[in-house]
This record gives structure tokens, C-alpha cells and sequence, in this order.
């Protein structure tokens, strides 16, 4: 049984009685560990797809399962819980609250998570470590560069305690030598048991995951395996 399990996704948008379909006929198995890129043209549905399978969106239409559940018959509740402690989300523009600190920042699931404060200080130190950014967690991501705010991103999932991350064209903003950076700490994560799953349109980054996806017109057109 896979993480990630969706079988005959169908997604359509309407607005002002027009109908847009983004996803159709998507089965599609993710297992716990593995480490995935998707990749398509712009419009072709990718965001939508991650959308769906970090619970910020339900499907038209379709079964979609995570952790062997079947997330149409979870509360709001099981989703918010979900959302706050399993997975966790990277996006190409960081995403970080601007009047807070990184610090801050990296707290926001562990509060809703409710734990204590030396619990939280300690999960928030070693992550900010694990990213090399632990001098920084008083700034503000106003005053840090954007390899550090997708630290601080990478960090938040790292003390969250996420079992999977989605990542949005997590380095679509960066420069290649920073986008490296990045991906070589998601590659570190990976080795570590967290599943990571990776929108991009940059095949140097598509090429860290061990499969990937080809999107295209809301279908899967292609899935590549590159490692055993
Ligand atoms: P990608 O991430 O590959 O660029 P998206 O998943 O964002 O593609 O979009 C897939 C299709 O769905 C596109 O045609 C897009 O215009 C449409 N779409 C995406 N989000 C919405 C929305 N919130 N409302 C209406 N249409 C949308
Ligand atoms: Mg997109």
C-alpha cells in the first residue's frame, strides 16, 4: 500500500459558469521514502495535483487515500491535522510571514500542534541548525536572502515533524548554485525517511528525485523511474 494513493482523479475549476478541467483520469501511487518530481508545462496541472495531495483541495471527482484513508470521509478536523503535522508545504516565493521572526516563522505549525515551549524551542533550534541558519532566527525574512527563506521553509517542515513535503518550484526564484543548496538539503531529508515531492521545470532539480512525473493537459503522460 502506498503513501499516497489516488485512483481516477478528475479536477475542474468553476468560475462565472465556465469550466475549466485541470486533472483527468490521474491514478497515481506514492510510496512512503520516495522522492518525486513533477514536471509539465505551465497550465498543465501541477499545482493543482500537489493541491490535492496536501488536502488544500479536494478532488472533482476520484479516490484519493493518504495513509490508507480515504480523505473524503475525514472532518475538517483529520485535514486540518493532516495539513499541520504530516505534510508540510515549500513554495517558489517562501511563503514566510513578513512581521515575524524566522524564528517565528518556523514555530507556526508547533503551535497549532500545541506544544509547550521548551518542546518547541528545542525542535526549532535543531532545525534551524540542520539548515545551517541558526544565527539568523531573529531576523526577519526581509533581512535574509532567498536561499535563507527556503531554509527557514525547509526548516519549518524539518521540526513540524512532516512526513512529507510538497514542494512548489521550491527554487524558482534562486540562482542555480543556490537552487543546488536546496535541493541537496531536500535530498538530505529524503535519505532521512521524509517523502519529497518536487514541482519544477528545471530538469538539474527534476534530476535529484528517483522518478518523475510528466504532466501534461491534466494527465500523467510519462513516469519515469531513475533509480532502482
Ligand atoms: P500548473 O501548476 O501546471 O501551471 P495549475 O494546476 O495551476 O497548472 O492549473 C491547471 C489548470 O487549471 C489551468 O488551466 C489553470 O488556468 C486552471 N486553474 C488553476 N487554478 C484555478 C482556479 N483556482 N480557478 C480556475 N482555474 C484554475
Ligand atoms: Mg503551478
Amino acid at each position: 500500500m502506498g503513501l499516497i494513493e489516488l485512483k481516477n482523479i478528475y479536477k475542474e475549476y468553476t468560475t462565472d459558469q465556465i469550466i475549466t478541467p485541470a486533472l483527468t483520469d490521474i491514478h497515481l501511487v506514492i510510496e512512503k521514502g520516495d522522492f518525486v518530481s513533477i514536471i509539465g508545462a505551465s497550465g498543465s496541472g501541477k499545482t493543482t495535483l500537489l493541491n490535492i495531495i496536501g488536502c488544500m483541495d479536494l478532488p472533482t471527482k476520484g479516490e484519493y487515500c493518504f495513509a490508507g484513508k480515504n480523505i473524503s470521509s475525514m472532518t475538517e478536523h483529520d485535514l486540518a491535522k493532516i495539513r499541520g503535522k504530516q505534510i508540510s508545504f515549500i513554495f517558489q516565493n517562501f511563503a514566510l510571514i513578513e512581521n515575524m521572526t524566522v524564528y517565528e516563522n518556523v514555530e507556526i505549525p508547533l503551535l497549532k500542534q500545541g506544544l509547550k515551549k521548551a518542546e518547541r524551542d528545542q525542535k526549532i533550534s535543531s532545525a534551524l541548525k540542520a539548515v545551517g541558519i541558526d544565527s539568523l532566527s531573529k531576523k526577519r525574512p526581509a533581512h535574509i536572502s532567498g536561499g535563507q527563506k527556503q531554509r527557514v521553509a525547509i526548516a519549518r517542515a524539518i521540526a513540524c515533524g512532516a512526513d512529507v513535503i510538497l514542494a512548489d518550484e521550491p527554487t524558482g526564484a534562486l540562482d542555480s548554485k543556490t537552487a543546488k543548496e536546496i535541493m541537496q538539503l531536500l535530498t538530505k531529508l529524503n535519505e532521512t525517511g521524509t517523502t519529497v515531492i518536487v514541482i519544477t521545470h528545471d530538469m538539474n532539480v527534476a534530476a535529484y528525485a528517483h522518478r518523475i512525473l510528466e504532466i501534461k493537459d491534466g494527465r500523467i503522460e510519462h513516469d519515469m523511474k531513475l533509480h532502482p
